[in-house]
């Protein structure tokens, strides 16, 4: 071997120190700030996301506004010269009845009066008849609870209230309290239908107080039985807990949901097609569907919007990077996860191809950086892409082992480097799931910031020499 060629081949297998010492950076600093600066300077996508909050508005799985968002990004990536591609999904359709609950005894109640609850449907609820169900209420704090009390809840409605966790969003730490308040709602209905309750009640997963409840999936067994389930308000968990104190508590609830067949709908992909290798894939996303209640401004039209003004910036500035950078709005995020799945299950045949993927999923809040599920080897290369988010204070990156984004999961447990904008959520989950997820709880110029954050990150896994090294893959049986 001549030594010019041995030289080669050492700096090819020490890639990364190489670059990290070498003078020439990887990936050119003056395309990434010109890429920032313009995303910062532009209004696409919060005028995009006002198409999708204010002329659809909300876009559960299976509904008609879910179908005319799929169009309208669709046509919006058309009309900036991306190769846009449909690609189908079968999705859950559940639609939401009539909701409503009173307390039809309680102790120290006048006569002739009763208390108004406020409550909506959990995703996958059962429904109870059409003239409501009135049972005695059986408070519990815990799971550990619940099966303690598993007599008590027989044929009863059980509220399985458990307070989120404020304290912990409030410090930089919503993900946990989300997870730990979640689990409730995902796991509890199930587990009370199990022990025969009639119907179950949890409290809304959220760290504000404006009485207003917040849906979310619950998940029932493919077997086993399904019931009325439904998360109250924090201020009605209160109230009942304190009557039920007293003395025995009698609802009468009301909730009517459908679970019709399945619906066909559709992931929406656009390329940015790669100038050198377009074989080559950085996925760069939100998801397009949302609850119903609100208008999925923050969950996750904000996440959808930024994604699309990235590929408006990449088109202003008259760019394309050595790789493809794919736009996917993925469908049916929140009560299914299946567009996640089909855009998985089209691309697992070729997983090398897919070098990193990015979803934002966290509403709109300030960006202060990335989280990034990488190996502790690819952080060293990654400064570079952080010096140019310091300029606007986003320059954090917080590593992670687990995936950062539920659509991008599948992707990034195949070994594909993971990324989500790092972003305040502090208030997050005041509105996340609720009526008052709308457009005005988005200011225009974090989403500005947001679109920054996208598009030089998505520029800078596209445009480097060497992809990220790929993570673990964890084999069955291992
Ligand atoms: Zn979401």
């Amino acid at each position: 071997m001549r030594p010019f060629a041995s030289l080669l081949l050492i700096a090819s297998l020490t890639t990364t120190a190489a670059f990290a010492a070498d003078a020439t950076p990887e990936v050119d600093p003056a395309t990434l700030a010109k890429l920032r600066d313009a995303a910062l300077q532009s209004d696409y996508a919060y005028e995009r996301l006002s198409d999708l909050t204010d002329t659809i508005g909300p876009r559960l799985s299976g509904s008609k506004q879910a179908a005319a968002a799929v169009t309208q990004v669709a046509d919006a990536m058309r009309a900036l010269g991306a190769t846009v591609t449909l690609q189908p999904v079968k999705v859950p359709h559940w639609v939401r009845g009539e909701e409503r609950a009173e307390l039809v005894g309680y102790p120290g109640q006048p006569a002739g009066l009763t208390q108004r609850i406020d409550l909506t449907a959990l995703g996958g609820s059962g429904a109870t008849p059409a003239k409501g169900l009135t049972r005695e209420v059986v408070v519990v704090r815990s799971f550990a609870e619940l099966e303690a009390k598993a007599a008590a809840v027989k044929d009863r409605i059980v509220l399985l209230s458990v307070p989120f966790d404020q304290n912990l969003a409030e410090n930089g730490h919503s993900g946990v309290a989300y997870g730990q308040g979640g689990e409730p709602r995902f796991r509890g209905p199930a587990a009370a239908a199990k022990l025969g309750a009639a119907a179950m009640l949890v409290r809304s997963v959220g760290g504000a107080r404006f009485r207003l409840p917040h849906t979310g999936a619950t998940r029932f067994d493919d077997k086993g039985p399904k019931i009325p389930a439904a998360a109250v308000t924090v201020e009605d968990a209160l109230l009942i807990e304190r009557l039920s104190a007293k003395g025995p508590v009698t609802m009468t609830l009301t909730v009517t949901p459908q679970t019709l067949p399945d619906a066909d709908s559709y992931n929406v992909i656009a390329d940015w097609p790669g100038r050198d290798k377009p074989d080559e894939v950085v996925v760069l996303s939100g998801h397009l569907d949302s609850w119903d209640l609100g208008t999925g401004a923050i969950d996750d039209g904000a996440g959808v919007a930024s994604a699309m003004g990235a590929l408006s910036v990449l088109k202003s500035q008259g760019l394309r990077a050595r790789r493809t950078i794919r736009l996917v709005a993925y469908m049916n995020e929140e009560n299914g996860s299946r567009g996640a799945r089909a855009y998985f299950d089209a691309n697992k045949g070729s997983i090398e191809k897919q070098i990193a993927a990015i979803e934002s999923d966290a509403g709109a809040g300030l960006p202060l950086g990335l989280h990034a599920n990488v190996t502790l080897g690819s952080i060293k290369r990654l400064e570079a892409l952080t010096d140019a988010l310091r300029p606007f204070g986003a320059s954090v990156l917080k590593r992670s082992d687990r995936p950062v984004g539920a659509d991008i999961a599948p992707l990034s447990l195949a070994g594909v480097p993971g990324f989500e904008p790092l972003l305040d959520t502090r208030h997050y989950f005041d509105y996340h799931h609720t009526a008052a997820d709308t457009l005005d709880k988005v200011e225009p110029d974090h989403l500005r910031r947001q679109v920054a954050v996208m598009t030089t990150l998505a520029w800078w896994l596209a445009e480097a020499p060497e992809p990220l090294e790929r993570l673990p893959v964890e084999k069955a049986g291992e």
